[in-house]
């Protein structure tokens, strides 16, 4: 659908049981959204809600006339949330943004002006995350750094989905056809020319998270898998690591058996070996299974979100 005058800044905002956080949301947005003096529109998605999101959001319309909501017929993940937005969404610009004020809307303005000066892309990087835990800060920074060794595509680290895509960008994005979407991996895979705005990142307004340390687990293992094949081709040298090691050891026994003659203990050094080569080749078997998981998945050629309705 093209419309005769596109709104030119378009939010997409995904949300999960966020009753909230939406009227403090809206009020502090709004306001930075008017001073553009230019036509925009605010995409809630709510992603299967279990409070009354649903209702705040159907009310917060009357008031705020900009506001488009799509309804998923369920739960599905943040990521598929998003891809619902992006894929509706008809802005010039696009902004994924938090409901709970972790991004702080007034970089919207610094994006903007980026955006003017010629960028397709502009990332809001943070410059301070101490208003997550120490596990999560960790972690983080360890992903990144493993996903950036083994992976193709390079995401700068800390830096979040909060960012501005030109409608070019989001063209690109939605000819991706994979429908288990690892968005930070995709918004780096598709590229672009790119400016970065520093931030710090607040603490969440009002409600809980929803990411707990399993999910991030689980989150950070897609993102591996879906970028980077690497972890299936470390058992080519892990292979040949232990058969060059049996080798050695094959040849020290057959030298001490013609200098000495058999001599038949071996029992502890026998179970070992056997023990330690059926460890790494569950691993490797177990790493097989994940991509084969994946593709199974997506050979199903399943929709990323069902879209229950648009209010
Ligand atoms: N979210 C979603 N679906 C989910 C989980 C989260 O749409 O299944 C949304 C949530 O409403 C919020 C954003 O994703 O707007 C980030 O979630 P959250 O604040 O819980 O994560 P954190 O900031 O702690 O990483
Ligand atoms: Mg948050």
């Amino acid at each position: 659908m093209s419309l005769v005058n596109p709104p030119f800044i378009s939010l997409i905002c995904p949300c999960y049981n966020e009753q909230e956080v939406i009227g403090y949301f809206l009020s502090s947005v709004t306001p930075i959204l008017e001073s553009f003096k230019k036509p925009y529109e605010i995409i809630f998605i709510n992603d299967g809600s279990r409070d009354k999101t649903l209702d705040v959001l159907l009310d917060s319309k009357a008031r705020y006339p900009h506001i488009r909501i799509i309804n998923l017929s369920r739960n599905f993940g943040k990521e598929a949330a998003m891809t619902a937005g992006l894929d509706v969404c008809q802005g010039e610009v696009v902004i994924p943004i938090d409901v709970d004020l972790q991004d702080p809307p007034e970089l919207i303005k610094d994006f903007i002006r980026e955006y003017e000066s010629g960028y397709d892309v502009v990332v809001a990087k943070r410059v301070d995350r101490t208003s997550d835990s120490f596990a999560k800060k960790l972690s983080a920074e360890y992903f990144y750094k493993l996903h950036n060794k083994i992976s193709q595509v390079t995401i700068p680290d800390n830096v979040g989905d909060y960012r501005l895509m030109s409608r070019k960008v989001i063209t690109e994005i939605q000819k991706l056809p994979e429908n288990q979407r690892f968005m930070k991996g995709i918004f780096a895979w598709v590229g672009f020319k790119t400016a970065v705005v520093e931030y710090v990142r607040q603490p969440r307004k009002a409600g809980t998270t929803s990411f707990n340390g399993w999910k991030l687990w689980n989150f950070a293992l897609d993102g591996i898998t879906s970028f980077s094949t690497v972890p299936l081709r470390i058992w080519l040298y892990m292979g040949m690591i232990i058969a060059f090691l049996a080798f050695v050891y094959g040849s020290v026994i057959i030298v001490k058996t013609l200098i000495y003659g058999i001599d038949s203990p071996g029992y502890a050094s026998l179970i070992t070996i056997i023990l330690f080569i059926g460890g790494i080749q569950l691993m490797g078997i177990g790493i097989l299974g994940e991509y084969i998981g994946r593709i199974y998945m997506e050979s199903k050629r399943r929709p990323a979100y069902i879209i229950e309705n648009e209010y």
